[in-house]
């Protein structure tokens, strides 16, 4: 049985494990997003001091170059994280690591993850979307990730804003109110003046998150066709779940079938257990 790397780069931390093309894990190192290259020399140190693994998947936050033939193939783009634009992080393990990386997104990672060994086993066309300090959406469309020309962008889609209801200007430092504008963490902290985390569950906060999400998961099944939407992040709650599922119905209006609205069955190991599936891709393609 071989060895497998992952690495989920965040951009508040970075999680590194090693484990088994079962989806077990045999260790595991959290490591806080400090600046590019000292994030990096820890992360080759927890590799280095145990067993190398046969393969190394790399699930990374963004926008990221996935194109193999580009120059920058594996660097992060155009991230509001100055020191991270343009590093290179595919780049900075080959330096160290001789056997195959794979880089993805980390939310096509978590999809990965998802459908090998959690909540979309046997799906065949999925979406995960992670709803936190950011939202993001991957895409698993007849049974591969979804790519085109860069990568899918589900967190910046436009959604209605009803200034009456809503008044918050938006919080996306490139298009103030897109869907992470006003449904991420960052959006409900600064239009309620407090963390998600500490916001009570019958607080108001939690209605308009719902119709937010459910505007996103309407336009989201319009253009997919998903059998499943799986939401996960720090910002999403149990509550949250039927809320968003009514809403969503409401809006497609029977024109069609509401997917499946569900939480992720990985919880918050889905992406580091992507970056296992990938890595084991590497060394045994499906
Ligand atoms: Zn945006």
């Amino acid at each position: 049985m071989s060895l497998l790397g992952g690495i989920e780069a965040g951009g508040t931390k970075f999680v590194c494990a090693v484990g088994s093309d079962s989806g077990e894990i045999a260790r595991e190192i959290r490591i806080p997003t400090g600046a590019p290259v000292e994030t990096m020399r820890r992360v080759a140190e927890f590799f280095c001091s145990g067993a190398m693994p046969a393969a190394i998947g790399i699930a990374s936050f963004g926008p990221v170059e996935l194109d193999r033939s580009a120059p920058d193939f594996g660097s992060i783009t155009s991230t509001p994280k100055r020191d991270w634009r343009g590093f290179n992080i595919g780049g900075t393990v080959r330096e160290w690591f001789r056997g195959p990386v794979a880089f993805e997104t980390d939310v096509n990672a978590a999809a990965l993850g998802e459908h090998r060994w959690g909540a979309a086993r046997g799906l065949r066309t999925f979406l995960y979307v992670t709803v936190g300090t950011g939202i993001g959406g991957g895409a698993m469309v007849e049974g591969a990730l979804l790519h085109g020309r860069a990568h899918p962008e589900m967190g910046h889609i436009r959604v209605p804003h009803d200034r009456a209801r809503d008044s918050f200007a938006g919080a996306c430092p490139y298009h103030a109110d897109c869907l992470e504008g006003l449904a991420s963490g960052q959006a409900i902290e600064r239009r309620w003046g407090a963390p998600a985390e500490i916001i009570a569950d019958d607080h108001p906060a939690w209605k308009l998150e719902a119709d937010y999400l459910a505007l996103a998961c309407a336009n989201w099944t319009y253009s997919f066709s998903p059998q499943r939407i799986i939401l996960g992040g720090g910002v999403m709650r149990a509550h949250l779940f039927p809320l968003i599922r009514t809403r969503t119905a409401e809006l497609l209006a029977g024109y069609m079938a509401t997917p499946d609205i569900v939480e992720p069955a990985l919880g918050i190991r889905a992406g580091v257990l992507g970056a296992i599936a990938l890595a084991s891709d590497q060394i045994r393609p499906r």
